[in-house]
Parts: structure tokens; sequence; C-alpha cells
């Protein structure tokens, strides 16, 4: 366990994995994500991990294909973007394909009722730069 807040700008799927990671680990954790204050071009909902294009994560076969053998990685650390895509997962053959927004209100359940991570729905403008300044960070709006 440890005292100091670790911001993570995005809930996107790398900020998402990252922050359940770290919280997982004992490390307090503040997500950033600025929808929908302000909005992407790409995202259409104001959830956490939004598959913006395809819903496939491409091959779930660990044998054959890198990717496969990715998936059956993550699923070893207790990879929460892993747990939500098989629990919401649908029919693709040997690919994992998942219903996006069952997906994405999973991880964002997930994440919100963590008891170390708090959801801070702001645009972060800048990151400090300064040794120990990443404590001040403060969401711009
Ligand atoms: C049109 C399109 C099609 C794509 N198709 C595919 C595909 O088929 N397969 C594939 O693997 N990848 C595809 N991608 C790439 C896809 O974006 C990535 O796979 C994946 O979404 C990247 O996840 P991420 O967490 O890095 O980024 P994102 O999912 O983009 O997450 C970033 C998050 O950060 C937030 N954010 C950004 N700036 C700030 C800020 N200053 N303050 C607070 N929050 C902020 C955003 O709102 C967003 O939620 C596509 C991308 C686009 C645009």
């Amino acid at each position: 366990m440890t005292r100091e807040i670790l911001h993570i700008v995005g809930a996107g799927l790398a900020g998402s994995e990252a922050a359940w990671q770290a919280a997982q680990a004992g490390v307090m954790v503040q997500l950033h994500e600025m929808r929908p204050k302000q909005r992407t071009d790409a995202h259409q909902t104001d959830g956490c991990a939004e598959l913006v294009c395809s819903n496939s994560f491409r091959s779930d076969d660990p044998e054959h294909n890198a990717v496969g053998l990715l998936h059956a990685e993550m699923r070893r650390t207790d990879s929460l973007i892993m747990r939500c895509a098989d629990a919401t997962r649908v029919p693709a053959g040997s690919a994992l394909a998942v219903d996006r927004e069952a997906f994405s209100a999973m991880v964002t359940q997930a994440l919100t009722t963590h008891p170390r991570i708090t959801l801070v729905r702001a645009v972060v403008e800048d990151v400090p730069r300064r040794t120990g300044a990443a404590s001040s960070l403060q969401p711009a709006r």
C-alpha cells in the first residue's frame, strides 16, 4: 500500500487496464477522463474502454497466433479488459469479439466501484513537469 496517488489520463483501453492493475496492486488511482465534457471524433459514448471501431480483439488462439498468446498472458495477470471481454463475448469463430456496449459498461462498473480508483470526469490540460508535482495535478475544468 502507498499513499501516493497515481494519475492516469484517459479511460480508454490502456488507461482502464492501467488503473485497474495499479489499484489491484494497492495504489490509489485518479483516472481522468474528459468525456463527456469534451468529446472526440471517434468516441460515441461516455463509457470507459469504449471500442471505437471493430468489436474484435482479433484471434483468441494462444497456440498459433501472437495476439491470442497475449490474451492468454493478460488473463494470467487478472486483466480487467480480458475479464470483461470474456464476460461479454459474442460468437466470432476463433476471434475474441464482444458486445461493445456491455463490455464498456462492465469495465466502467468495475472501475467506478473499485475502492482505490476515483474516476474524474474532466479534461487534463497540462501535466506538471516538476519532480513531485504530479500530486498537484488538477483537472482544468
Ligand atoms: C476510427 C478508428 C478506428 C480504429 N479501429 C481500430 C481497430 O479496428 N482495431 C484496433 O485495434 N484499433 C483501432 N483503432 C485504434 C484504437 O483507438 C485503439 O485500439 C484503442 O482505442 C486505443 O486505446 P487507448 O486507451 O490507447 O486510447 P483511447 O481509446 O483513444 O482512449 C483515450 C482516452 O483518453 C481520453 N482523453 C484524451 N485526452 C484527454 C485529456 N487531455 N484529459 C482527459 N481525458 C483525455 C479520451 O477521451 C479517451 O477516452 C481505431 C481508432 C480509430 C480512431
